[in-house]
């Protein structure tokens, strides 16, 4: 039994940089787990500076959660429980946060958290199904690529067949799925492969969600390196737009497409497959607009 000992403290707490999908703007946020487990991503800043990974105390997090029970009660409709992959956590624990948040505030409408496809797979169904029970409703995961080489590429530390195992796990266990794609992430060499493979994994999961992001290089990462020597050439927006257009018009899915993100050249947003002709007519109206009028191409820092 754990003993919900120190309330005195001013607010929640919170460890090294917030990120958050911008689906949980509105979310309450309790930091179950601090970095990423993995943290090698070559493409990704957010940790690569710290902090560490560590799993918080289930004490401190169940805490946390009293805190903004008896201070925010009124406001929190949906909680996220950051930080890069809280579901390494272990599953009794898991299990039990989530229980409690839905003892402290009965009528919330979603739980989520990040999770990569190695770490759910690791988990397997059966426990995916108790965390599902216990009040998951949603998980947020970087399929990337569906392409082998680019995955491995950029150390995404699971593969096409993980990534499609851990997607048909989620959805067998009754949690959401939202599925992120890297837009121009094979760069100008695996273009076709990366859009082919990110095709036929979507295909095969069918996600709820399927959000896109355009790949933008940023400060401290290994691939900005890569790109610095030559051996990674940046997509041009007609370029991207082309990927978009193709990966749009490839899939067979129920899922709900969403570009909610200043990366994205245009922000494109439908239902599939019933918005899919609407989709695919954006990208065609804004292919025919000149390179020079989508942003700029910059490094990013944040
Ligand atoms: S993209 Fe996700 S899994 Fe990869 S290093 Fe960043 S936070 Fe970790």
């Amino acid at each position: 039994m754990i003993k919900i000992a120190d309330m005195n403290h001013s607010g929640l707490r919170y460890e090294g940089p917030i990120y958050r999908p911008p689906s949980e703007a509105n979310s309450l946020l309790v930091q179950a787990t601090v970095g990423c487990p993995h943290n090698r991503c070559t493409f990704c800043m957010v940790y690569k500076k710290g902090p560490k990974f560590r799993v918080r105390p289930v004490n401190e997090i169940k805490e946390d959660l009293l805190w903004a029970h008896r201070n925010l009660s009124d406001s929190v409709q949906t909680v996220f429980f950051p930080s890069g992959n809280t579901i390494v956590m272990k599953t009794d624990d898991l299990v039990e946060i989530f229980r409690y948040t839905q003892k402290l505030f009965p009528d919330i409408k979603r739980i989520t958290i990040y999770g990569s496809s190695q770490y759910i797979v690791k988990k397997g169904l059966k426990d995916m199904k108790k965390i599902a029970q216990a009040g998951l409703s949603r998980i947020h995961v970087g399929l990337e690529s569906g392409d082998d080489i680019v995955l491995k590429r950029v150390k995404k530390g699971s593969t096409k067949a993980t990534q499609i195992k851990a997607g048909t796990i989620v959805k067998k266990a009754g949690i959401e799925l939202s599925e992120y794609v890297i837009l121009g992430l094979g760069g100008k060499e695996r273009s076709k492969q990366h859009v082919k493979g990110t095709i036929d994994a979507l295909n095969e999961i069918d996600p709820d969600f399927i959000r896109l992001r355009t790949f933008l290089p940023k400060i401290n990462t290994p691939i900005l390196d890569v790109i610095k020597t030559g051996n990674f050439v940046i997509l041009s927006p007609h370029e991207i737009l082309k990927e978009t257009y193709d990966l749009i018009d490839g899939l067979h899915v129920q899922s709900t497409v969403m570009s909610d993100h200043y990366t994205n050249y245009i922000q494109i947003q439908g239902q599939l497959p019933m918005n899919k002709k609407r989709m695919l007519d954006d990208i065609t109206l804004a292919m025919e607009r000149d390179d020079s009028s989508f942003r700029r191409m910059y490094i990013g820092t944040a």
